[in-house]
C-alpha cells in the first residue's frame, strides 16, 4: 500500500548528485522517509547548484562521442552561422531536443516515426569517432539527470541520442522529415543559434 504521508518531522536530508551531497532541512515522512520538495527546497537546491557550477564546471560537462561524418555535416550546416563551433551546435541541438521535442510526447513520437534511419545509423555506426565535451548550464544538466533517472540511460547517452536525431533531421533529404523539421523545430534552433 502506498504511504499517504500523514506524520512529518523536520530532518536534514542528503541528496546525492554528481557525486556531491546537497543537504537541506525539510519535512520528512515518519512512516516512509519521503521528503517534501517545496519551494524552499527547490530554491536552496538551485542556489547550491549554482555555487557548484562556479567551482566545478566539470560536473556540468558531458563527454560525448560523435562520428566524423556527423561532425562534417555539422560543419557544413554551420557555414551559414559563422563563429559557431560544432561543439556549441551539439549543445544547442541537445538543448532544443530535450526542451522542445522530448517534453512533448506527440512531437517526440512523430519525430521518431519520421526519423531517417539510414542517416541515423550511419552516424551511429561510423567507427571513426571524436570525443567532445559539452558544457551545460545547471538547469539543463538537471533535466538530463532527471531523464536519466527514468530512462536507464546515462546523461551523455541522452545527449548523444538527441544530437544524432537532430543532425539526421538536418541532413536528411526526406520530404516529410524536412517539412516536420521546418514546421516544428527549426525556429527554436534558430533562436538559440542567434543567441549563441
Ligand atoms: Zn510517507
Amino acid at each position: 500500500m502506498e504511504c499517504t504521508h500523514k506524520k512529518f518531522a523536520k530532518e536534514t536530508i542528503e541528496k546525492e548528485i554528481f557525486d556531491l551531497k546537497f543537504r537541506h532541512k525539510t519535512d520528512v515522512c515518519k512512516d516512509c522517509g519521503a521528503y517534501l520538495r517545496g519551494k524552499e527546497f527547490e530554491k536552496d537546491y538551485m542556489h547550491w547548484l549554482k555555487r557548484i557550477y562556479k567551482k566545478r564546471r566539470d560536473k556540468f560537462q558531458v563527454q560525448c562521442s560523435f562520428s566524423n561524418n556527423l561532425l562534417k555535416c555539422a560543419d557544413s550546416f554551420l557555414e551559414d552561422y559563422p563563429g559557431i563551433s560544432h561543439t556549441v551546435l551539439m549543445r544547442l541541438l541537445v538543448t532544443v531536443y530535450v526542451n522542445v521535442v522530448d517534453v512533448n510526447e506527440k512531437l517526440a513520437s512523430k519525430f521518431d516515426s519520421l526519423l531517417d534511419s539510414e542517416i541515423y545509423d550511419s552516424f551511429l555506426n561510423d567507427k571513426d569517432k571524436k570525443k567532445i565535451n559539452i558544457q551545460f548550464k545547471p538547469k539543463m544538466m538537471l533535466d538530463l539527470v532527471a531523464i536519466s533517472e527514468v530512462t536507464d540511460m546515462r546523461p551523455y547517452q541522452i545527449a548523444e541520442q538527441g544530437a544524432l536525431k537532430m543532425m539526421s533531421a538536418i541532413t536528411s533529404q526526406d520530404k516529410k522529415l524536412k517539412e516536420f523539421w521546418e514546421k516544428e523545430i527549426r525556429s527554436y534552433l534558430e533562436i538559440f543559434l542567434k543567441a549563441a
